[in-house]
């Protein structure tokens, strides 16, 4: 008897994983973006399997995350993209790398390795080129400078950046100025310092369409899990996560029945219906409900009737063969995370995502 489980297939992550290679230039390295459990998968398992496949570095968006990772026995280095001040004790015991992004981050971060008597503690230096979200200005660089040159305590592992639209051809432009401006950010800082950081500037898609942006790392998150933002580079990966749940009942209703809170489905004829034990607290939106939203019950579609519950939702199977038991596929193999959340105006990152921890993960190896 099945229960609803999030299945994560690692020989579709290696697939992945050497896909993204093969679009890179060689010697360009890779460091894979496990943030949010891995983009809702199980960030250990993956992260695990990427050290064994050689990944240069990971990162994560938080100090916990990457601290999840450490106590799980991952050595390679950690870049966490938004550290927080009140986070640094966990960061460093756990020898995690932050990205500085601002002068306020810059000084705690510095103030606290010097009294924590640090030697070249390896940081990332964060710029912001256009996405106005994490980032130091160009107007920052003589104060970088300044604290930079013959800094004992402090070692800039990479100087970085993050696209604002690289799955986006219609703003090549703006994502052209965006490279510019963060090559002009290095040739600035790189003569102050007497070491070479590493640069990196790409995403998954912008892997994917602007090579010229590899510098010397990329950063692929979205990929490596199967998703490449456009239906051609959907072709090429392999969806890691598969959603899959049960059916726990079936009911025979009649014309002028109604299924869930508040009467939202009523039926105009016999209907057969089935009730599978996943709801909007394990990560099936309410906006799923009511038709907007299907499921594969033996490879048949079968739709979102009704309100979705926080725990349940009930499907219509009046013409698919099925039982008490049958095992349903939510998102994976008959339709990928990104067309299901298109039916709700989302994108795959946020259906992947919002998969809740009460979900069962199980690891086909
Ligand atoms: C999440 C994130 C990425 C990964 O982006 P994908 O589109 O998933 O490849 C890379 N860099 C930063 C700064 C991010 O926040």
């Amino acid at each position: 008897m099945g229960v609803t489980r999030l299945e994560i297939n690692l020989p579709a992550l290696r697939h992945n994983y050497a896909y993204l290679q093969s679009r890179v230039a060689p010697g360009t390295k890779m460091m894979a973006v496990v943030k949010a459990f891995g983009y809702g998968s199980d960030a250990v398992a993956v992260a695990q399997e990427l050290e064994q496949l050689g990944v240069f570095y990971f990162a994560v968006a938080y100090t916990s995350e990457g601290a999840a990772l450490r106590e799980a026995g991952i050595t390679s280095p950690i870049l966490v993209l938004h550290p927080q001040p009140d986070n640094f004790e966990l960061l460093l015991e756990k020898c995690l790398e932050p990205s500085l992004y601002s002068k306020r981050v810059f000084e705690a971060f510095y103030a606290f390795a010097k009294a924590k008597s640090q030697q070249h503690y390896p940081v990332h230096l964060k710029f912001n080129t256009g996405l106005n979200r994490l980032g130091f200005a160009k107007k920052d660089l003589d104060y970088l400078t300044t604290e930079l040159e013959g800094n004992q305590i402090l070692k800039v592992a990479s100087l970085f950046s993050h696209l604002t639209a690289s799955e986006d051809l219609k703003e090549k432009e703006f994502t052209q100025n965006q490279i510019t401006a963060f090559k002009n950010v290095a040739d600035q800082l790189l003569p102050h310092l007497d070491y070479t950081p590493f640069l990196h500037q790409s995403n998954t898609s912008a892997i994917l369409n602007y090579p010229e942006a590899q510098f010397d790392v990329v950063r692929t998150g979205i990929g490596l899990y199967g998703y490449g933002n456009t239906d051609t580079e959907d072709a090429h990966l392999m969806p890691v996560a598969q959603l899959k749940t049960v059916i726990s009942q079936i009911h025979t209703i009649a014309p002028g029945d109604s299924v869930g809170y508040n009467r939202a489905y009523q039926s105009k004829t016999m209907e057969r219906i089935a009730t599978l034990p996943i709801g909007h607290a394990d990560g099936i939106s309410r906006a799923f409900g009511n038709g907007v939203g299907y499921v594969f019950v033996n490879g048949e579609k079968a739709p979102i009737i009704g309100n979705v519950c926080m725990d349940m939702l009930m499907i219509n199977i009046s013409n698919i063969p099925c039982e008490e038991g049958d095992d349903v596929t939510v998102f994976g193999e008959e339709i990928s995370a990104v067309a299901l959340a298109t039916k709700i105006n989302s994108i795959s990152y946020e259906l992947l995502t919002a998969v809740s921890q009460r979900v069962k993960r199980v690891v086909l190896r």
